[in-house]
């Protein structure tokens, strides 16, 4: 298909490129083929779309780099709760285990496509159970999406809550490894597959050296959790004497391409190891001040020149999956923390996002700017509303004043799924209520 997108006002998060005004941006199958008049590559009769741009912001797709769409059914029941600790899990996720099926995943995990759509992410990290069914969502949702199936090594079992079993580690390592080979590729290329060791503590020991292998052999990238809480520390220490950070390097984890969420509990030696590595930190504001827990030392680690992308974690601990709120919250927390109101530039903020998420993927050639060459993933932001005015600075407007509401047409690998505020791509009403049955009868099971 060929669209053009006509006099929008571009902000294309190249390193030199200033912000483009009423500028027009082709689309031919799945990639930019043209911005601006220069850039002009077929007549508009050819265009199949044209879609005005006037008085609209065209931004790079926002990349959400670590969250678990499986779990966007569980919104909402695990507030004021803080961390969970070994005898205070997230009430549903226990009471419904026994419970939930595939086609539970299915949903929720569509529902949060929906919501991710609906305010500019174009692009995720996901790791959970049932992956196949999340893969099956983003074939039919239209979405872009790099998906772990986890690998655990504890019994889901609230008496013996993270007790080693030795056949859930296999179970789960070998749906991992079958995932990622069998998925790579799929839906026209919007999806890629990482194993995806759910942390140190809860991937023990052989399985964290075997998924560094997978890795190795598979030429995959790796995601998972890491420094994230007390008890992975104290497991670390006890098991190890080491630190995670200590673990995974042993393991050979840190010899891969690694998307490593959370990195709270971080020590200036873990920081020197974590240098000079594909390694890349993903932090996410929202849930952390939520659960009360520490902080992704973002400036510490940028000022390192390791890159940090950003990620909403799951919608039981967020509890939305808004891009835009988590990179306006990276800038507070950092300014409230140190003192300096620019510990965090705003478009330092826009750039974790954007294009800090295509280097995390390993996709800087093809993702996260707004350049001819790369897949056509673009937002397009409505600046008609009054908090959107004046324009005293455009850039400002986006990372401080804008909101979900804004965000107005979404294209992603050049295809149109939503436009004017209306998701095109698929019956978003028919996914809300599948949700919605889902959580009825897992409530009626579990008498909750
Ligand atoms: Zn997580």
């Amino acid at each position: 298909m060929k669209i053009i997108i006509r006099g929008a006002t571009v902000i294309p998060m190249t390193a030199h490129s200033p912000i483009l005004s009423e500028t027009d941006i082709y689309v031919e199958g799945n990639a930019i083929v043209g911005i601006g008049q220069t850039g002009r590559s077929f007549p508009e009769t050819e265009a199949e779309r044209v879609i005005n741009g006037r008085g609209k912001i065209a931004l790079p797709g926002f990349i959400n780099s670590h969250t678990h769409t499986p779990m966007t059914i569980m919104r909402g029941v695990s507030d004021g709760r803080g961390f969970p600790r070994a005898d205070d899990r997230i009430p549903l996720e226990r009471d419904w285990t026994a419970h939930l099926t595939p086609e539970d995943h299915y949903w929720s995990s569509f529902l949060a496509m929906a919501e991710m759509i609906r305010s500019g992410t174009t692009t995720f990290v996901d790791m959970y159970r049932d992956m196949d069914r999340v893969g099956q969502a983003v074939i039919d949702s239209g979405i872009r999406a790099a998906l772990g199936w986890e690998i655990l090594t504890f019994i889901n079992d609230e008496t013996r809550w993270l007790a080693y079993d030795e056949a859930t580690a296999a179970r789960t390592f070998d749906e991992c490894a079958r995932f990622a080979a069998d998925w790579h590729g799929r839906a026209d290329g919007r999806i890629m597959t990482l194993v995806a060791p759910h942390e140190t503590f809860t991937c023990q020991e052989p399985w964290l050296s075997r998924a560094a292998r997978l890795a190795e052999e598979l030429g995959l990238g790796i995601t998972m959790h890491l420094a994230e809480w007390q008890p992975e520390i104290d497991y670390c220490r006890e098991r190890y004497g080491k630190t995670p950070v200590e673990v995974a390097r042993d393991a050979g984890i840190l010899d891969q391409h690694v998307i490593a969420a959370h990195c709270l509990f971080l020590s200036e030696s873990d920081m020197d190891i974590l240098g000079g590595r594909s390694f890349h930190a993903v932090a996410c504001p929202q849930s952390h001040l939520k659960l009360a827990t520490k902080t992704t030392p973002v400036p510490d680690l940028l000022t390192r020149g390791i890159n940090v992308a950003l990620g909403t974690d799951s919608a039981a601990t967020n509890n939305n999956l808004d891009m835009i709120e988590e990179m306006r919250l990276v800038v507070f927390i950092h300014a409230r923390l140190t003192g300096n109101a620019a510990a965090i530039p705003g478009d330092t903020s826009l750039r974790m996002m954007t294009v800090n998420g295509a280097r995390a993927l390993n996709r800087e050639h093809d993702l996260g700017t707004l350049e001819v060459g790369k897949k056509a993933d673009i937002v397009l932001l409505d600046t008609s509303g009054p908090h959107m005015h004046p324009f005293n600075s455009l850039l400002s407007n986006v990372i401080y004043s804008a909101s979900v509401g804004d965000v107005l047409t979404v294209l992603v690998d050049g295809r149109i799924l939503m436009e004017d505020r209306r998701i095109v791509a698929f019956d978003e009403a028919e996914v809300i209520r599948q949700a919605d049955r889902c959580v009825a009868r897992l409530r009626a099971q579990a008498g909750s």
